[in-house]
């Protein structure tokens, strides 16, 4: 994915990769302006959150210099560690995976937002632990946009009931929805499921209660995020063109990718 860099001089390690990583990021933010140009969109409406998993402490303090402050991780335990070698940063950390019922305590400690909420025992458990922290968090609720077995997520035709039963979680402060589309390099498979989510979107802000949020639209990635910032995106999560390639495949993360 770090394709996108030009090639250049090694100088030293650390100076090469901070100017890889500037480089990267002033890429992206250029795709995304041209996105936003195209379908007439304000490049404030949408927002980055730079993914870093598997990206070391180092490589993530440079991003921090570079004046990226949320980031996303998918990883809880990873997340934890992180966080603890960097308390002297002022970093927010977003979680982005599914997460299970048993981690919840560490999100309701340390997190800004939770951007996969796809079970009613997750919010259960986690309202409760956030309710003994004293905590709110703010999450998104993930969803199954592509139809895929493998992937999370509430199927969209479900989406409508399962709102409805977050009410009572006061301490969830329900801001949008999510998604990961289908991976494949055909536009006229992925842009389907981005189109999906925003209808979706637009039908909950019709339907749902009127203290859920439905503003925030998570969706794109590396490979996909200027379809879905013409879709509607508000936050984009990317890792590879700004980090370079992970070590791991996809499949390491998600089930049965390619
Ligand atoms: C890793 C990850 C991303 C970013 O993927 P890239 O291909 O590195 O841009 C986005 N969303 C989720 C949920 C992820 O786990």
């Amino acid at each position: 994915m770090n394709s996108h860099a030009p090639d250049q001089p090694t100088i030293s390690a650390t100076t090469s990769d901070r100017q890889l990583l500037i480089n990267n990021l002033a890429f992206v933010k250029g795709q995304m302006a041209r996105a936003c140009q195209r379908s007439g969109r304000h490049a404030r409406e949408v927002t980055l959150l730079p993914v870093t998993k598997t990206v070391g402490e180092s490589r993530l303090r440079m991003a921090y210099e570079a004046g990226l402050r949320t980031f996303g991780e998918n990883r809880v335990q990873e997340v934890r560690t992180k966080a603890s070698a960097m308390t002297d940063l002022d970093i927010k950390w977003s979680i982005i995976g599914h997460l299970q019922t048993n981690k919840v305590k560490y999100v309701a400690r340390f997190a800004t937002e939770f951007q996969a909420l796809d079970s009613l025992k997750l919010a259960s458990a986690l309202d409760r632990r956030l309710q003994a922290e004293g905590r709110s968090l703010n999450v998104l609720i993930q969803v199954n946009s592509s139809g895929e077995e493998s992937k999370y997520g509430i199927p969209p035709a479900d989406i409508l009931p399962f709102v409805r039963q977050l009410v009572p979680f006061a301490s969830l402060k329900v801001q949008g929805l999510m998604t990961l589309a289908t991976f494949s390099g055909d536009e006229q498979r992925v842009r389907p499921c981005f189109r999906l989510m925003r209808r979706l979107r637009d039908r909950l802000r019709q339907e749902a209660p009127d203290s859920l949020s439905f503003d925030t639209l998570s969706m794109g990635m590396s490979g996909d995020f200027p379809i879905a910032i013409e879709e509607g995106a508000t936050v984009v999560r990317i890792g590879q063109a700004l980090f370079g390639q992970r070590p791991l495949p996809d499949s390491h993360y998600w089930p049965q990718s390619p």
